[in-house]
């Protein structure tokens, strides 16, 4: 499909150029000729072709109206191809996907501008997937494979690790799309876990625990976690004691097991009260 309207900035329309990271990326998603594929932003249809190619069934979601009604055009027609011209954070995914749990694969050159919230809400529906390749801005998907101690381990790594298997794949030059973005960018593929990686007791406190330990960076574990009122001061040094965390380090430094730790004893506490 081609378009001469120029490329929205705003909506992150960095379009795919390079075949050959196309097939790489078609490649990293397994596609067999019954799955099921969502696509969130196929933009001027780069992926969507060679996706409708090879699946069973493809759902589109495209928010820039004009590329949605061309996408529209392209796919009339083809039973298996449904375009919705919607904001992939605002639709009823769930309703979207509804009929299928468990079977969607999403794949998606993600618009760079809402890649985290894009990231939450996938985690938030990962019962529908049995797999999503992501093509991120490349500091992002450093973050999500970061380990423990690196600078770029933060909020992201632990909450969607928590959920998903998630794996580097390649990185992507700024040659390869049209117009070029400023930055690297890098596909993540992501395999969710049939339960959660480690027992948090609450995943509402370990959410709360791991945000507020990242909420800082310069501060201690302790200042962090008092700051988030978790617990009551006193409370939370006695606890931060039986998980054998010292409260004086910083949060980059905990593992999942020990941020767990700590959120399945505070989940305790709260559970008393
Ligand atoms: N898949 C195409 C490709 O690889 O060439 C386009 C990728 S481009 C990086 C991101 C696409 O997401 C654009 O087409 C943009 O209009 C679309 N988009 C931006 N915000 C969106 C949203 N909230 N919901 C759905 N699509 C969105």
């Amino acid at each position: 499909m081609s378009s001469l309207r120029a490329p929205i900035k705003s909506l992150g329309q960095n379009f795919l150029v390079d075949r050959n990271i196309i097939d790489k990326i078609i490649g990293c998603a397994q596609i067999r000729p019954d799955d099921a594929l969502l696509e969130i932003g196929p933009g001027r249809g780069a992926l969507t072709e060679q996706l409708a190619q090879r699946a069973a069934r493809l759902v589109v979601v495209e928010y820039d109206h004009v590329l949605a009604r061309a996408l529209t055009e392209q796919y009339r027609g083809n039973p298996r191809v449904t375009v919705v011209d919607g904001d992939i954070l605002a639709i009823d995914l769930a309703a979207v996907l509804g009929d299928l749990p468990g079977g969607w694969k999403v794949v998606a050159n993600l618009p760079y501008n809402i890649s985290s919230p894009v990231l939450f809400r996938l985690l938030e529906q990962r019962a529908h997937f049995s797999r999503l390749v992501l093509m991120l801005q490349k500091e992002v998907g450093e973050r999500l494979v970061a380990s423990a101690g690196c600078a770029d381990y933060g909020v992201t790594t632990l909450l969607l690790g928590l959920w998903f298997d998630m794996r580097r794949e390649f990185i992507v030059a700024p040659g390869c799309f049209h117009p070029r973005p400023k930055v690297d960018s890098v596909v993540v593929s992501f395999v969710p876990l049939p339960k959660p990686r480690v027992d948090v007791g609450s995943e509402e406190v370990f959410r709360r625990v791991v945000k507020g330990a990242f909420a800082m960076r310069r501060k201690t574990l302790f200042n962090c976690l008092k700051a988030a009122e978790l617990a009551a001061p006193d409370e939370l040094g006695r606890l931060l004691d039986v998980c054998g965390i010292d409260g004086q380090r910083r949060g980059e430094t905990l593992s999942l097991e020990e941020f767990a730790s700590l959120s399945r004893h505070l989940t305790g506490g709260r559970e008393k009260a």
